[in-house]
């Protein structure tokens, strides 16, 4: 227990994830029934506490800023890079994509596409941004909403001034309490990672890993690249830090991001990782991060530029410029209009292969594999969430040195006072 408690939270989680691997792998589609309920636990327990925390802390980081005009400022500045970085993940999946060919071989024809799910399209996802009912949008986990909601509070209880005093001190009271149950979750982030990962593994086995090597590997590739070189390239030059310190200060979001899937869902933990480990001031985080796991989605994009090649491929499709340019423009507002949450890139995939002609029912194959690409994808849309809080902070002189990187589960249960 000792040792235990003496690792830092990212090593926990490896740890998890490890002997989740190995525990799937022995126990196949038992560890479904046996561990998968662990991972949806701790899954629970995140999702439970993201609409408070994005909805109170970013009226903090509001009422803590002393010019509203800022908001503004850094609100353009993240979204520019939101929007060039995306585009340049899909063109890197489509290059990827055009290299690996991991569509040469594959059979299409017969393939019977899932049911259509409504999808919002990403103006849709834009225009709804202002709620009709801030308890509707609570309630049902709409995170624009939710934000458009906090900025109106928050930039409100500046203008009251002082009589709105008290209500700031409320908020800013309830931003520590929940910051606290959020590191007392992820002090559980390792076990719920272990069910997570044993399930996946279990399901999966190594037969379906080898039949689809090559997609899983033309992502991956993609996906490790991206994040590497273009994203933790961005943080070392424009975030000003060591891109070692950069990756193992995000680990612990990163792991969790992986398992679960889900870049909302990944939220809380993300932002503990920026703030604690990078240094990221709460004001620019608490704006910036759920902004950007709801519209910014690199690895989204990549997964998207290498699934129509694969599709293409697989149709003996040659794709013409005119329609290269349209898989760019469409998957870029696609993944703006994706929503994170697993298995949402899936879903948006249909509208861009729906942009180029290319047949549906591929969806119905890449569906069979999707969590393991999910997997790959979310991580870098994780990953860019934090970096663009970095480089907006930095170039807003919000980053503040911070010495010991690493967050220590063991100290969730100790009382700040
Ligand atoms: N699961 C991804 C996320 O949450 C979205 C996707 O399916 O591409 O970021």
């Amino acid at each position: 227990m000792k040792l235990w408690n003496s690792l830092s939270l990212w090593q926990q989680i490896l740890v998890g994830l490890i002997l989740g691997v190995t525990a799937g792998l022995a126990l196949g589609e038992q560890a479904g029934v046996w561990l998968k309920p662990l991972g949806t636990l701790f899954i629970n327990m995140i999702k439970m506490l993201i609409v408070p925390l994005i909805f109170v802390s970013l009226v903090c980081g509001i009422t803590s800023m002393k010019d509203p005009a800022r908001m503004g400022r850094i609100g353009l500045k993240a979204f520019f890079i939101f929007l060039l970085t995306t585009a340049f993940a899909i063109t890197f999946g489509l290059v990827i994509g055009t290299v690996i060919q991991p569509g040469i071989g594959f059979e299409i024809a017969g393939a019977t596409a899932p049911p259509v799910r409504e999808n919002p399209g990403p103006l849709a996802t834009l225009l709804g941004i202002v709620p009709t009912n801030p308890f509707s949008a609570f309630a049902t986990g709409k995170v624009l909403q939710i934000i458009f909601f906090a900025i109106f509070v928050g930039v409100s209880i500046n203008l009251v001034g002082e009589k709105a005093d008290p209500l700031k001190k409320i908020f800013e009271s309830a931003a520590d309490v929940i910051y606290k149950m959020t590191a007392i979750v992820m002090a559980f982030a390792p076990v719920g990672v272990f069910g997570l990962m044993a399930w996946v593994a279990g399901k999966f086995g190594v037969d379906v890993l080898v039949s689809f090597s090559k997609i899983i590997f033309a992502v991956y590739l993609a996906a490790i690249i991206h994040a590497v070189v273009v994203l933790g390239g961005l943080a070392g030059i424009f975030g000003r830090i060591n891109p070692f310190r950069f990756f193992k200060g995000i680990s612990a979001a990163q792991a969790v991001a992986f398992s679960t899937t889900s870049s909302s869902g990944t939220l809380p933990v993300t932002m503990r990782c920026v703030q604690d480990n990078l240094g990221v001031s709460k004001s620019v985080s608490s704006f910036v991060l759920p902004l950007g796991a709801t519209i910014n989605m690199d690895g989204t994009a990549i997964y998207m530029g290498v699934a129509v090649l694969f599709v293409a491929q697989a149709m003996g499709v040659d794709l013409t410029m005119a329609q290269y340019a349209t898989v760019i423009l469409t998957s870029t507002l696609a993944s703006i209009g994706t929503a994170g949450i697993p298995g949402a890139g899936l879903i948006m995939l249909s509208l861009v292969l729906t942009s180029v002609n290319l047949p549906l029912e591929a969806v119905a194959i890449i569906a069979g594999i999707d969590r393991i690409l999910d997997m790959a994808r979310t991580t870098v849309n994780v990953t860019g969430d934090a970096m663009v809080s970095l480089v907006v902070a930095r170039s807003e002189g919000e980053v503040s040195d911070v010495k010991d990187v690493g967050i220590h589960p063991a100290e969730a249960l100790k009382s700040s006072a």
